[in-house]
């Protein structure tokens, strides 16, 4: 699906409505603080830009942000009972709905100091993502994306998730293609102007194997070990990519 520049506009305002949530919610997170109190800094933003959530109630989800520590990779259910210590990383992913139009992105970061490893993943994962947009130019293949993410995460020892990938993103949050985080040996569609996905490596400290929790939502690492999640939406413009969930 191709957007014109009326609904690019959108998706712009949507994507900065995800931006602002971003730093309402990095702003609360230190030790003590419950990844409740993350969802509620969400919910401040959305009302204030009269935006709507597409993470709330989606399969009923409920909460506007899904809050994934240390070794969740993703989908994790805020609580008032999950409380950030120092030393943790903390995923975030949230999303915002504006005129129909939807925006998402996710950010791991650090609560307090953390361990050398987990800094050096949030990095990589945060540079694969970075690898992984610049791709998005007219006249690339899809799969592109996914083979220059894992290039980065695997030439630092780390891992990318399979079973959870990327998307197209537009009207509804989760469109088809997929945009997968790994070569998946075929090129894909051929990028063009005005296509819209979302990009969001999932890379592991260890192995890639995902486990799903009995909360039916909470996807953690096999082995316990870290996981980081950076996502962002982009659209595909003629001047190259355009990160709409950037402020
Ligand atoms: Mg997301
Ligand atoms: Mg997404």
């Amino acid at each position: 699906m191709r957007r014109n520049a009326d609904e690019l506009a959108k998706m712009r305002r949507a994507g900065r409505v995800v931006a602002e949530i971003h730093e309402a919610t990095k702003a609360v997170i230190r030790p003590g603080v419950s990844t409740a109190a993350i969802d509620l800094a969400a919910r401040e933003i959305l009302e204030r830009r009269g935006a709507g959530s597409n993470f709330l109630d989606y399969h009923g989800f409920p909460a506007v942000v899904c809050t994934s520590p240390n070794s969740m990779i993703v989908h994790g259910i805020p609580s008032e009972d999950v409380v950030l210590e120092e030393g943790d990383i903390i995923s975030v992913d949230c999303g915002a709905i504006v005129e129909g139009y939807h925006g998402d992105a996710a950010y791991t970061m650090g609560v307090g100091e953390v361990s050398p490893e987990a800094s050096r993943l949030m990095e990589v994962t945060e540079e694969s993502l970075s690898a992984g947009i610049a791709e998005l130019c007219p006249g690339n293949r899809l799969h592109d994306v996914g083979r220059a993410v894992q290039q980065v995460a695997e030439s630092a020892g780390f891992s990318v998730v399979r079973e959870y990938v990327g998307h197209a993103i537009g009207t509804a949050m989760h469109e088809e293609p997929q945009v997968p985080n790994y070569w998946p040996g075929t090129p894909g569609p051929t990028l063009r102007r005005g296509m819209v996905f979302a990009v969001e490596p999932m890379v592991n400290a260890g192995g890639p194997a995902t486990v799903l929790l009995d909360d039916g939502w909470s996807v953690v690492t096999s082995d316990g070990r870290l996981s980081a999640h950076f996502e962002h939406t982009i659209a595909v413009t003629d001047d190259g990519p355009e990160v709409l969930t950037r402020l």
